[in-house]
């Protein structure tokens, strides 16, 4: 028996991970929440009555996916894009690939990303991960829907009850707790003591003041590296090289100041794998990579395909010859929080 749900969420994966748009993915997971809430049996009634496209959210499309999976055979929209969904990795880069445990920088429903935490984190289990941290924004960033201290504490709560259902159903996988937490203008840390001490991965990036001259920039991040509560610098120059948003200038700051100062405090630099961000640039990578920097490789997803995305950031990594040893995402989860613990 195919599952139906399951091809639809499956396509819309796909169509993700290939960054097509939204509205398009959105059809297809629309379609799989509203037929999984039809009472038992109605789905094949509809199916073999013709009705499926009288529900709200169905379209032709997703009707015939359904209708083809339900009658055993793979839909040929799904095989379509197996077929060309195909990721041609060269050998070392596959093996990075295969070495990472997990991603330390993804996004929920809950902040700006698109899908609620439990799809965030199953299709994360589905691609072989150990563990996802859950790194929603930081109060301040208003566009994005940065959590207040009250709904991220609400958030660890609904964390704690995933994670015992994924442990219930015999699932190794989990959910690390996390922030994307801002970096202030200061270099001071967007959330209170309290919370970012009980997370257990802390993402510092910026998000604001991005064009500070470089001295100020230097200092915010040595400031925020410093800071005994951030684990990893994400997206260090804030470029957008490509894509919706437009393009961006990389930020100026001294490189040579901030990975020393990440070397002396441990911390890691994240290798985002966004294809409109690529951050660091090659040029910086090196720099890290002789500074001595531990780094992250993340994929800064804000839907479920997107955590497919891992193989960019390892070809880029390969390329710059950063080696496994270094890579904080290649350790089990519990040599990960270990790692973020000697911070605190
Ligand atoms: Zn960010
Ligand atoms: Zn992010």
């Amino acid at each position: 028996m195919r599952d139906p749900l399951a091809d639809l969420r499956r396509i819309a994966f796909l169509l993700e991970r290939a960054g097509e748009k939204t509205y398009r993915v959105r059809a297809f997971r629309g379609a799989a929440a509203t037929l999984a809430k039809l009472p038992e049996g109605e789905l094949a009634a509809r199916a073999s009555a013709g009705t499926l496209k009288d529900l709200q959210g169905v379209g032709e499309v997703t009707a015939r996916c359904v209708v083809e999976s339900l009658a055993g055979e793979e839909p040929v929209y799904l095989r379509r894009l197996e077929s060309t969904a195909g990721q041609d990795l060269d050998e070392a880069t596959a093996a990075m690939l295969a070495a990472l445990r997990g991603d330390c920088h993804a996004h929920s429903d809950w902040s700006d990303g698109g899908s609620p935490i439990d799809e965030m984190a199953l299709a994360a289990a589905a691609i072989g991960h150990e563990y996802l941290v859950l790194t929603d924004h930081s109060p301040r960033l208003t566009v994005a829907r940065g959590l207040s201290a009250e709904r991220l504490t609400e958030q660890l709560d609904v964390v704690a009850d995933l994670n015992a259902g994924f442990a219930g159903l015999g699932m190794s996988f989990r959910i690390l707790t996390g922030i994307e937490v801002d970096i202030l203008a200061d270099g001071s840390l967007d959330q209170t003591d309290e919370l970012l001490e009980r997370l257990d991965v802390v993402v510092g990036s910026v998000h604001s003041n991005l064009k500070d001259e470089p001295d100020v920039m230097t200092r915010r991040m040595v400031t925020a590296l410093a800071n005994p509560h951030l684990d990893i610098l994400g997206h260090c120059t804030g470029r957008l090289i490509t894509g919706g948003r437009g393009t961006r200038a990389e930020s100026r700051f001294d490189p040579e100041r901030v990975f020393a100062a990440a070397v002396e405090h441990d911390k890691a630099i994240e290798i985002n794998s966004r294809p409109e961000r690529l951050d660091p640039p090659k040029r910086l990578l090196r720099v890290a990579l002789e500074a001595g920097c531990r780094f992250s490789i993340d994929t800064d997803a804000h839907a479920p395909g997107q955590l497919d995305w891992l193989s960019n950031g390892c070809a880029r990594a390969v390329a710059c010859g950063v080696p496994l040893d270094r890579i904080v995402n290649t350790l089990p989860a519990a040599d990960l929080l270990a790692w973020t613990k000697t911070h605190k």
